[in-house]
């Protein structure tokens, strides 16, 4: 039997080693700073649960695998830069945006994109992190060590935070989820429903950006685009390579979870349409202690990733799929009463979104 490496040794990781049960397959996530010598085999797989990587002695090991899957593709995409032209080659609507060059002053991106512009660094952002607003009444220039180094976007003043969750295999079959409704908080995704309908309409076009995105980069596996929604308009905010935050809820809300299907894209296993089960709530739980009753609430499906707690940290998620909205209302509900002040907010989203 082949096996499936992935480069990264996280929650993803971890939850594609989960995943693998199911379909009989020997899936090993690797930590990329470890010193281990691995015994690549010719016919194994390899693949990633994130889009960049530093030189190390494993990741070396498992780049020089002639079956890493999309492996091409990670640069261009983990490069917001190069990500956004292929967006725009691709006639793919997203924010607009200007590269940040050099000679690139604060005042000609105010020209270009509006009074208020975000700067997001080229690489390595994630959470919010690596961005920085500007602002026209103040005046603000680009900081040091920005040149270069970030693109600008205009501010969007976006009705719904949604994403495209979907599969392609080698064949060219895509199947998609029913898209996810997010709320961000300070950056950080902290809740996610799907299917939701007011969503539905939306849907087509959705799969329809991310379907053409794929298939022009022969892409294989889950990839996800997380979008803004403005009036009936999708945009694309960013696009990921991999398994994905927002589709965290196919773990207990469908049939396949976008783990399986991310195996099964890559190690050349039918990728059939899954069933969804039934309405979903994701509750992302970030910085927080872990907490024994969670596991009480009806319902809750609770996947805590054993890593050390930090401020703004994902230590975990709790999923809920009911299709009895009132209990599944109540279950956030009590749910609510086990999480820290702050995520008020979030229970009241989730709840208000249900319908
Ligand atoms: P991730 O952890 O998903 O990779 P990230 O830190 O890389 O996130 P983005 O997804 O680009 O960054 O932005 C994080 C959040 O900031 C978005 O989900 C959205 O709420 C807000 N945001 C990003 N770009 C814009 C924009 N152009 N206009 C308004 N809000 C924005
Ligand atoms: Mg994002």
């Amino acid at each position: 039997m082949s096996t499936i490496w992935v480069l990264g040794a996280g929650q993803l990781g971890a939850m594609l080693h989960d995943a693998a049960a199911a379909l009989d397959l020997d899936v090993r996530p690797i930590d990329i700073e470890s010193d281990q010598q691995l015994e690549i085999k010719e016919a194994d797989i390899v693949t990633a649960e994130r889009e960049q990587w530093p030189e190390t002695l494993v990741t070396r090991q498992l780049s020089a695998n002639s079956n890493f899957v999309n492996k091409a593709i990670f640069g261009r995409l983990a490069d917001r830069l190069t990500q956004k032209q292929i967006l725009d080659d691709l006639n793919i609507a997203t924010s607009p945006w200007r590269a940040v060059e050099d000679s690139t002053r604060a005042e000609d991106l105010y020209t270009a994109l509006g009074d208020k512009v975000l700067l997001k660094r080229r690489t390595g952002g994630y959470d919010g992190r690596g961005q920085h607003w500007l602002s026209a009444d103040q005046n603000d220039e680009i900081p040091e060590g920005w040149h270069n180094a970030c693109i600008a976007e205009q501010k969007i003043p976006f009705e719904d935070e949604v994403s495209v969750v979907g599969v392609r295999n080698a064949e060219g079959e895509k199947v998609f989820y029913p898209l996810s409704l997010n709320l961000h908080v300070n950056g950080i995704l902290m809740g996610t429903l799907a299917p939701v309908k007011r969503n539905a309409a939306h849907q087509a076009q959705g799969e329809n950006m991310l379907g053409t995105l794929m298939d022009s980069l022969d892409y294989v596996g889950v990839m996800a685009m997380e979008c803004f929604r403005v009036g009936n308009d999708l945009m694309v905010n960013e696009v990921a390579p991999r398994v994905h935050n927002s589709g965290h809820w196919s773990l207990t809300g469908s049939e396949i979870s976008q783990f399986e299907y991310h195996l099964r894209a890559v190690a050349n296993l039918p990728t059939p349409a899954a069933v969804t089960i039934g309405p979903s709530a994701m509750v992302n739980l970030i910085g927080t202690d872990y907490v024994e009753a969670w596991r009480s609430v009806p319902g809750a499906d609770v996947y805590w990733y054993n890593k050390e707690v930090r401020a703004g940290r994902k230590v975990g998620h709790i999923n809920f799929c009911d299709s009895d909205s009132i209990q599944l209302e109540a279950s956030l509900r009590t749910l609510e009463k086990l999480l820290p002040e702050n995520y008020s907010e979030v229970i009241d989203w989730l709840v208000d979104n249900l319908s």
